[in-house]
């Protein structure tokens, strides 16, 4: 990307816009973030900060016309863990805002001439049928349909991605879309209803004593891939600098089951824990990211093993619970 783009970064309070923001800083470029709440672990690196809810039209024109923005990253979504996604309470706003948020940005996108455009899109979007069983279940674009997404989440990061699609097709804006396979890193949230399983789990066994029992959702044996930040912005950079406009696969395919993940987890900890099954929410039964488009487009590949992100992931939280 030229460094002479002036550059928009929706969700920029949130846990992948954050770390895509330090890259894009450090890289050079001017950066306006834009988000309902800043992040609460670390100050943003963003040239402007700007507070404002994305759902609201008249305030998404305003801050387009204002900026005049060449290249947007669109990350803001409502957004949080299996508990959260799937226990049915924020079903309306996980459709309607994050709908609105999209609308609202394409469309000022497109009004105000932005040059190129990207959407975080979600591995949910990927038909249930094919998730259900614990063995690799390695998941190529192709397999988005017949459409049967995961959760109103996934149904609504579908529908979206059509929109972008079509916003190019019948507009002069280039969009660019990732299919996001878990990512973890710092500065997540680790604690709430919003906290996804590797920081969930590391919280779980940063606070917890030798013998003590470590409460794992479902029979554990449920399976996914966890991809480091860095290299999920890494993907999303060469995403961007490419011609590559079609759904693409972001994620790692280092597939494990969240029992051994909890059990490196507990590794890395150095403690004496051991892991107790309990009823609780575990989406589809097996699901891993299938790199063969983006490995055969983008030469990408991620680099940060997963005990090696996890480590970092692990002393982060445990370095906050212990404040
Ligand atoms: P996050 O929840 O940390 O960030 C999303 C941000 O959007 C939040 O800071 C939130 O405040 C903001 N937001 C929500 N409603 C808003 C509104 N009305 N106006 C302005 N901002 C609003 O989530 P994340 O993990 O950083 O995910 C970033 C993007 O990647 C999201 O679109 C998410 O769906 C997608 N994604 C993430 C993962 C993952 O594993 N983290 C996996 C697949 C896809």
């Amino acid at each position: 990307m030229s460094k002479q783009k002036k550059i928009l970064v929706t969700g920029a309070g949130g846990f992948i816009a954050t770390h895509l923001i330090r890259k894009l800083k450090k890289d050079g470029y001017f950066v306006v973030g834009v988000d309902i709440k800043r992040n609460e672990f670390i100050e943003s690196e963003a040239d402007f900060f700007i507070i404002q809810d994305l759902t609201d039209q008249t305030a998404v024109d305003y801050l387009f016309k204002n900026f005049q923005f060449t290249t947007v990253f669109n990350l803001a979504a409502v957004m949080g863990g299996m508990e959260f996604l799937a226990n049915g309470i924020y079903d309306y706003i996980v459709l309607s805002d994050s709908t609105k948020i999209n609308i609202n940005v394409i469309d000022s996108a497109i009004k105000y001439k932005v040059d190129k455009i990207f959407f975080s899109s979600s591995a949910c979007v990927y038909n249930q049928q094919l998730q259900e069983t614990s063995d690799n279940v390695s998941l190529k674009e192709s397999d988005a349909y017949p459409a049967w997404p995961d959760l109103e989440y996934g149904y609504q990061k579908l529908i979206t991605e059509r929109l972008y699609i079509a916003g190019e097709r019948c507009n002069k804006i280039e969009t660019r879309i990732a299919r996001f396979h878990n990512v973890y890193g710092e500065y997540t949230e680790y604690e709430t209803d919003k906290a996804k399983a590797p920081a969930a789990l590391c919280r779980k066994i940063a606070i917890a004593n030798d013998g003590d029992e470590i409460e794992v959702w479902g029979d554990g044996l449920q399976t996914r891939s966890f991809m480091y930040a860095s290299d999920c912005i890494t993907g999303v950079l060469k995403l961007m600098d490419s011609s590559f406009n079609e759904p693409i696969n972001i994620g790692s395919d280092e597939l494990i089951s969240i029992n051994d993940l909890a059990s490196l987890i507990i590794k890395i900890s150095g403690k004496k824990l051991t892991i107790k099954n309990i009823n609780g929410p575990q989406g589809v039964r097996g699901r891993n990211s299938n790199n063969d488009l983006i490995k055969a487009k983008l030469n990408w590949s991620p680099e940060i093993k997963l005990e090696d992100g996890i480590r970092i992931l692990y002393n982060w939280v445990n370095k906050q619970v212990n404040k």
